[in-house]
C-alpha cells in the first residue's frame, strides 16, 4: 500500500505575518497524521521562514521551480543546490502555469527534473491536459509525451525517487474539479505506462492528483485506486482546509 502525500502549492501568495500563522496551524494541525505526508512549495523568499518554522515537524517543505543550471550567469533563476540548503526535499516542476505562461517545454521540464534529483531533490512532476486537448480526446497522448520526455531522458528508475501530479488544466484554480473517475483513469493510464517499462517502479510510483482539490471532495478523490494524494493550490492557502485536506488520506 502507497502512503499518502498531500503537497501545498502557495503559487505566488504569501507574507511574513500571513504565513508563520499558517505554517504553525498546519504543523498544529498534521502533528498526529501517521498515514500520510505532508508538504508546502513555498515562494523562494519564505524559504528560510518554512525552514524555521517546520523543523522538526511533520510538515516538509519544497520550491515551485528551478533552474536545470547548476550556477552560472542566469540572473534571476534559482539552482537546485540552492534549494537544498535551505532544507527542500521537494520541487514542483512542469507546472501548467510554468509550461503556458512561461513556455517551458518538456525538454526544459525534463532536463530541469535531472538536475532536481542530481541535487538530491524529490520532483513534483505536473503532467496534464488543456480543455482543448481533453475535448480533441487527446488527453493520453499529451500525458504521455510530458511523462515520456523525463523517463527518456532521466530512466524509469528515476521515478522512485519523484512524484508525478496529474492535473487536468482546466480544473487549475477553476473550482472546476474532476470526477474521481475521470482523475482515476488518467492516473491508471500514467501507472500502465511506466509498468510497460518496470512494473516494480510503477508500483511504487506516488501519483497526486491536482485541480480544485477541496476539503469537501478530496476525501472521494484519494480513495480512488491510483490516486496517491493531492497537489493543492488555494485551499493550501488556509489552514484549516489544507489540514482537512491532509486528513482526508485514508
Ligand atoms: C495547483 O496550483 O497546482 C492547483 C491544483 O491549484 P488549485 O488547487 O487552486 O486548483
Amino acid at each position: 500500500m502507497r502512503r499518502k502525500l498531500v503537497v501545498g502549492n502557495w503559487k505566488m501568495f504569501g507574507r511574513l505575518a500571513r504565513n508563520q500563522a499558517l505554517l504553525e496551524g498546519v504543523a498544529a494541525g498534521v502533528r498526529d497524521l501517521r498515514n500520510t505526508d505532508c508538504a508546502v512549495c513555498v515562494p523562494y523568499p519564505y524559504l528560510a521562514q518554512a525552514q524555521a518554522l517546520l523543523q522538526g515537524s511533520n510538515v516538509a517543505w519544497g520550491a515551485q521551480n528551478m533552474s536545470h543550471h547548476e550556477e552560472g550567469a542566469y540572473t534571476g533563476e534559482v539552482a537546485a543546490g540552492m534549494l537544498v540548503e535551505f532544507g527542500c526535499k521537494y520541487v514542483i516542476l512542469g507546472h501548467s502555469e510554468r509550461r503556458g505562461l512561461y513556455h517551458e517545454s518538456d525538454e526544459t521540464v525534463a532536463m530541469k527534473f535531472d538536475a532536481a534529483l542530481k541535487a538530491g531533490l524529490q520532483p513534483i512532476l505536473c503532467v496534464g491536459e488543456t480543455l482543448a486537448e481533453r475535448e480533441a480526446g487527446i488527453t493520453e497522448e499529451i500525458v504521455a509525451r510530458q511523462l515520456d520526455e523525463v523517463v527518456n531522458r532521466a530512466g524509469v528508475k528515476a521515478l522512485e525517487k519523484a512524484v508525478v501530479a496529474y492535473e487536468p488544466v482546466w480544473a487549475i484554480g477553476t473550482g472546476k474539479t474532476a470526477s474521481p473517475d475521470q482523475a482515476q483513469a488518467v492516473h491508471a493510464f500514467i501507472r500502465q505506462r511506466v509498468a510497460k517499462l518496470d512494473g516494480q517502479v510503477a508500483q511504487g510510483l506516488c501519483i497526486l492528483y491536482g485541480g480544485s482539490v477541496k476539503a469537501a471532495n478530496a476525501a472521494e478523490l484519494f480513495s480512488m485506486a491510483d490516486i496517491d494524494g493531492g497537489l493543492i493550490g488555494g485551499a493550501s492557502l488556509v489552514a484549516e482546509d489544507f489540514v482537512a485536506i491532509c486528513r482526508a488520506g485514508k
